[in-house]
């Protein structure tokens, strides 16, 4: 038998999640944004499961676009940073690709570069993130230049939120409704704008995070009372069990010391399957169905449950570490980390199986 890691994915929960983010912004459509492997849920898989239902997709790669475009999508996609070269240019007009346009060097080179057809495109403002995007300012000099390019079939204004998350939008979107002429499309909401903030819905919406079932503010808003399933389940089992007498200590450097006799299991998942390392003990795993914590430092292939309420718990009893049952926002909050980061995180050697 092989070691009895792995991941399961939920489509029906994705799709779910999908025509939720769709049902909080009616009047908008929604980029189904599955960049990064679709937060490292496959990208295919995902899309396969809104195939039907999708607006379009938000993606980073050419790679992805053509795995997409390869199977027989016809959505719009989204390049979300846009070309990088002459040949990404090309290839994504070749693919019908929507770019974001967010650097003066971009311009150039589609100015430069004749096209087979006009591209659609998302010229982006930086209103505040300071990441990607123009001076928000400087819109209506790019608008009269990309109109007189003749490279583009549809402009839309975007920009992208630091804060939807936490202390709100109102310097972002001032600035950014300062450069909006009346009637153009626009986009910014990510999850967290798209539940908050109603009046930045516009015309596509871009969540994310939301459509894998992790909440964009946990704090805040658990995932479930938005109505989310988790799309990822994360689980193995207990390989070994130990008893351990008070002064015991588990793992690497000693971080965790029995004050009285207990028993704990050793379950196949450490950080090299994507379990973050800097958990600390304490962090809630599911076994057997039931709430316990973790003790000790994660190590590359193991980490440890507490078995103290678990006394059926034995070799090949099920762990869920995240997933059906135990949101993953619990466990990247006790980490001091997000969800993203854990799903973005799972490591190839985790196989995936659909549920
Ligand atoms: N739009 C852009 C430009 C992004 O970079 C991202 C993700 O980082 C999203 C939308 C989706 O954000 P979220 O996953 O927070 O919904």
């Amino acid at each position: 038998m092989s070691r009895p890691i792995l991941a399961r994915i939920d489509p029906a929960a994705f799709r779910h999640n999908y025509l939720l983010a769709k049902a909080r912004a009616p009047q908008s459509r929604a980029w189904c944004v599955v960049k990064a492997n679709a937060y490292g849920h496959g990208v295919l898989r995902c899309a396969e499961a809104v195939r039907d239902v999708a607006d379009g997709f938000a993606l980073l790669d050419l790679a992805e676009a053509r795995i997409l475009r390869e199977a027989g999508f016809t959505q719009p996609i989204l390049l979300l940073e846009g070309f990088f070269d002459v040949e990404g240019l090309l290839e994504a007009a070749r693919l019908d690709l929507d770019v974001v346009l967010h650097d003066e060097s971009q311009l150039r080179m589609l100015e430069a570069t004749p096209l087979p057809a006009p591209l659609s495109a998302c010229l982006k403002l930086n209103t505040g993130m300071n990441r990607l995007g123009f001076p928000a300012e400087q819109c209506p000099g790019l608008l009269v230049r990309l109109q007189q390019s003749g490279k583009l079939a549809q402009i839309t204004l975007m920009t992208h939120f630091s804060d939807a998350d936490g202390e709100g939008i109102d310097a972002q979107w001032t600035r950014f409704t300062a450069q909006l002429p009346a009637g153009m499309p626009f986009s910014c909401s990510n999850s967290a704008a798209l539940l908050r903030f109603p009046q930045t819905h516009g015309n596509w919406v871009r969540p994310g995070i939301m459509l894998y079932g992790g909440s964009p503010m946990p704090a805040a808003l658990s995932a479930e009372s938005i109505g989310l399933r988790p799309v990822m389940t994360l689980q193995s089992r207990i390989i070994a069990t130990q008893t351990l007498v008070a002064g015991d200590t588990v793992g690497y450097g000693s971080l965790f010391r029995a004050d009285k006799p207990m028993r704990i299991g050793i379950v196949a998942c450490g950080y090299a399957d994507g379990y973050p390392r800097h958990a600390p003990s304490g962090t809630p795993v599911l076994v057997d169905g039931q709430l316990t914590r973790t003790v000790g430092r994660v190590s590359m292939d193991m980490l440890v449950a507490d078995l103290e309420h678990l006394p059926q718990a034995s070799v090949g009893t099920p762990v869920v570490l995240w997933g059906e049952g135990l949101p993953a926002d619990d466990v990247a909050t006790s980490a001091g980390t997000v969800s993203y980061e854990l799903f973005c995180a799972l490591a190839p050697r985790v196989p995936v199986v659909q549920a």
